[in-house]
């Protein structure tokens, strides 16, 4: 059986998420991490301009469930980086952009 160690990000907040292959179970979400699962944020209307402003205000969150320790400017870099890949806000930023004058 193959395992895939990739690491894979929350899909719409982008921290690492923890997935043990071995034991993955029917229940487990590969897609977002707890907290966005328990708080709807996947359902949040903000822009990824926002989202990577809001990660700049708690570096500690980040520290606390990754054990990476960003200041608020390395986090702000790093998720500017990894935002664009990820499935929500790719998919948003594939949408044509319209004048709305
Ligand atoms: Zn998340």
């Amino acid at each position: 059986m193959k395992i895939n160690t990739e690491t894979k990000y929350c899909q719409t907040c982008g921290i690492p998420l923890e997935i043990d292959y071995n034991n993955l179970g029917l229940e487990q979400n590969e897609e977002y991490c707890e907290y966005c699962l328990k708080n709807g944020v996947k359902l949040y209307d903000f822009s990824m301009d926002y989202l990577i402003y809001l990660w700049g205000l708690f570096p500690e969150e980040y520290y606390r469930e990754t054990g990476i320790n960003y200041t608020s400017e390395e986090l702000r870099e790093v998720m500017s980086k990894r935002l664009p890949h990820i499935k929500r806000w790719n998919r948003r930023s594939i949408l044509p952009i319209y004048n709305t004058n």
